[in-house]
């Protein structure tokens, strides 16, 4: 998959875009549009205030406020693209499971999200259970699951030779699974 340009409303700087996918992200101001519904979403741009040492590249991963069985937490769905399917690549669960609540800043993405907003909320519901009933003992489905506060969470994953690392879960990628990268 190739970015293509288009125009931020907002500040004209570039958007970073996935074709066929209505979420496009502007790294000047940081901010996120979502066309899926006809009209302009705007959404923050946040990047993890963590420190790679060295070379990074910032993922997207789509963040929500989760609720249900009288509990609340963030959930972080994985928003770029896999080459192969089958691949035992953590879809979100390790960074909903092991950041808690992370420090953020305004902040820019090197990839563009190939994932709507939509369809990271249907995946959300089901990640969310796993936060907001680990045992399952609250019986929690994933429609019982309410979803709010959609932002864009640049995770700068730590480059070393051909292999990515986030280093806040220790989830790591082959860098030539991943789609529309260099
Ligand atoms: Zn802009």
């Amino acid at each position: 998959m190739k970015a293509v340009a288009l125009t931020c409303p907002q500040c004209s700087g570039k958007l970073l875009v996935s074709p066929g996918v209505p979420l496009a992200v502007c790294n000047p101001c940081s901010r996120a549009f979502d066309f899926a519904t006809g009209e302009k979403k705007s959404l923050p741009v946040l990047e993890a205030a963590v420190e790679p040492l060295g070379d990074s590249l910032r993922l997207p991963f789509i963040r929500f406020d989760a609720a249900g069985g009288g509990d609340h937490a963030p959930v972080y769905v994985m928003a770029f693209a896999i080459s192969k399917i089958g691949t035992p690549y953590d879809d979100g669960s390790k960074l909903t499971v092991e950041a808690r609540q992370m420090e953020t800043r305004p902040g820019r993405l090197d990839v563009a999200p190939a994932l709507g907003i939509e369809t990271a909320a249907g995946l959300g519901r089901f990640l969310a259970l796993r936060r907001l009933d680990p045992d399952g003992t609250r019986n929690l489905r994933p429609q019982a699951v309410s979803l709010s506060g959609p932002a864009i969470l640049a995770m700068p994953f730590r480059v070393n030779g051909d292999m990515l690392a986030d280093p806040v879960s220790g989830m790591e990628i082959r860098r030539t699974a991943l789609n529309g990268q260099a």
